[in-house]
């Protein structure tokens, strides 16, 4: 009896233990961003293993992070209700609950789950990242007392304005929302959340970070209430486009600029501050290692740049350049006269 029950022991380890490493697998590649391959590996195991909470949550997690925010609900769900320990499990799916519910518009479920989150307090990272998306979703206190006025595509959110210039502020903003995405039909899978702030102190205070900014997979822009109207809000229309694989610096910034709808002399300001400080601008620099310069030059040549590109190439070979932003992947769609373009442009600006 003692064997039979040692080796039973002994099976039912190797069971556990090949059940774990699958799992440990499963997180692997989840790590390494292939979603795909998570889903379609493990729905068959849940199939026979429906309760598998580890499953469920990899599931879950991994359609969050596709975009499939309906198909990731109820592998969350079924985790958060099903985890009796609260371990991170519940925690995560907490977390993850609450942005399929954001993206889906089901703001006060994405409210709830993320504070459910954040007062069940079992994992710290879980904790953390829960905190901050209820700051970017505007779920603090802090905004109890901001106004929400929804339109067709955007739900805003005003820290400060009186109600003629949110009349204004808004239909400007549908208007330049109409005309940017008449050059990038793009879809969107929800309306814009665009967070209107008027004191720059207070939104480093709450977010710990410098208004304007975008974070295009949720739909969201913070902004200062005098910012430009379309650069943020074309980082968001822009991201959904078609797949995106490669976003550069340069020309990510340089199409948000383009867009911006502001009236500045770019060219008279680039070439002010090449004359300025001496130093003559070599274009495939600016794009290869966009991360090394200065907003103050990077953005307005960058901007400068595309419309260039724009202005050369046409709409269709710049929106299926925009997937893969490179030099090269430049240079397999514009062909060779991208080098002609960008030597011209260089004459144009340095001199
Ligand atoms: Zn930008």
């Amino acid at each position: 009896m003692r064997k039979i029950l040692a080796s039973f022991l002994i099976l039912s380890g190797l069971i556990s233990f090949g059940q774990n490493s699958t799992i440990e697998d499963l997180w692997m590649i989840y790590d390494s961003h292939d979603f795909k391959s998570v889903i379609s590996k493990a729905k068959p195991l849940l199939e026979n293993d429906t309760n598998n909470l580890d499953l469920n949550l990899v599931l879950g997690r991994a359609y969050t992070e596709q975009g499939d925010f309906t198909d990731a609900v109820p592998y969350l769900e079924f985790t958060v209700k099903n985890d009796i320990y609260n371990s991170s499990r519940k925690a995560w799916a907490l977390g993850y609950l609450g942005t399929c519910y954001f993206m889906l518009q089901k703001y006060d479920d994405s409210e709830k789950s993320l504070n459910e989150c954040i007062r069940l307090n079992s994992t710290k990272n879980a904790t953390n990242n829960a905190y901050a998306n209820s700051l970017l979703f505007g779920f603090h206190e802090f905004y109890e007392n901001w106004e929400i006025v929804e339109t067709d595509n955007f739900r805003f959110h005003f820290q400060n304005m009186n109600a003629a210039e949110i009349v204004k502020y808004t239909s400007v903003r549908e208007q330049a929302y109409k005309e940017i995405n008449g050059f990038f039909k793009s879809t969107l899978p929800k309306k814009i959340d665009f967070y209107v702030w008027n004191s720059k102190d207070d939104a480093k205070r709450i977010l710990g970070a410098d208004l304007g900014f975008s974070k295009p997979n949720f739909c969201i822009v913070h902004t200062h209430y005098q910012q430009t109207i379309g650069h943020e809000m074309t980082h968001v229309i822009s991201n959904y486009t078609s797949e995106i694989t490669n976003k550069t610096r340069f020309i990510n910034e340089g199409t948000a600029v383009c867009f911006d709808q502001s009236n500045q002399d770019r060219l008279k300001l680039v070439k002010d501050w090449i004359s300025t400080n001496n130093k003559p601008v070599a274009v495939k620099d600016y794009w290869a290692m966009g991360e090394k310069y200065a907003e103050e030059i990077l953005y307005r040549l960058s901007g400068l740049f595309v419309k260039e590109l724009i202005d050369n190439f046409g709409k269709d070979k710049f929106l299926e350049f925009f997937k893969n932003q490179t030099y090269e992947y430049g240079k397999f769609v514009f062909g060779d006269k991208l080098d002609t373009v960008i030597q011209e442009f260089e004459i144009k600006i340095n001199t």
